[in-house]
């Protein structure tokens, strides 16, 4: 088995457990493997391995990805994406994870709307009030979401959140928490479900699913500790 292979076998295995702690299903958490600054030959090792869903967080290293590998994959746009590059990517994505204003949440329609698709989008939530975080603040979603539930291009599926960085897994739980009670304060005045929680990655992804994550981001615990730059 390859290493790749051998690190998602137990990722997996500590998604069902968490899961399980949680009282859902591992079938009930969507793992996506970030696959940023790696290359299509590694990536199709995770393949190999039975991994369909991938992430990538920047639109120019993802594309000549997308087209290197098999059509089948189902890729996600994780990171921050501006406003310029939503023609590049409207369509290319099943998940749009990072949108965090207004603004480009309109433009994605209006864009999604003359290609004739319908865009998936979470919003995304700065819950811990982190200067250098994107991402909505708790107290704009209800306008936010008002503005952005009638658009006839976007489906808004749910949330996202990223904790602060810490040694300490647990430092990340209250966030969590707070993004799941955001979302289901959000729900029952909407009406809408918000049914997706993308909250975790490597290193605190066990308490992002037991604060009820739906999808886990999951990079460098599959693929190794990426190269000193990490965008
Ligand atoms: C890189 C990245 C991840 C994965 O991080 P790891 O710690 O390598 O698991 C998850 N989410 C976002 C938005 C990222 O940019």
């Amino acid at each position: 088995m390859s290493q790749i292979a051998e690190n998602l076998e137990f990722i997996r295995q500590r998604i069902a457990a968490a899961a399980e702690r949680n009282g859902r299903s591992a079938k009930e958490v969507k793992l996506v493997a970030v696959s940023k600054t790696y290359p299509p030959e590694i990536i199709r090792e995770a393949v190999e391995a039975a991994q369909q869903c991938f992430g990538e967080n920047r639109v120019q290293d993802a594309l000549p990805k997308i087209d290197a590998l098999p059509p089948d994959l189902e890729w996600h746009l994780i990171g921050h994406l501006q406003t310029n590059k939503v023609r590049k990517v409207i369509g290319r994505f099943a998940l749009f994870h990072g949108v965090d204003n207004t603004a480009l949440a309109l433009q994605m329609n209006r864009i999604a709307g003359e290609f004739g698709v319908t865009a998936s989008i979470l919003l995304e939530v700065n819950v811990s009030g982190e200067e250098s975080k994107f991402g909505f603040t708790p107290n704009a979603l209800p306008a936010a979401l008002e503005e952005l539930f009638p658009l006839p291009h976007l489906r808004i599926e749910g949330l996202m959140t990223m904790a602060p960085y810490s040694e300490n897994p647990d430092c990340a739980r209250p966030v969590f928490e707070g993004l799941r009670k955001l979302r289901d304060a959000l729900s029952a005045a909407s009406g809408h479900p918000l049914k997706e929680l993308s909250m975790g990655m490597s290193g605190d992804f066990e308490q992002g699913i037991e604060e009820g994550a739906t999808i886990v981001r999951i990079g460098s615990a599959i693929f190794g500790t990426r190269a000193a730059v990490t965008h």
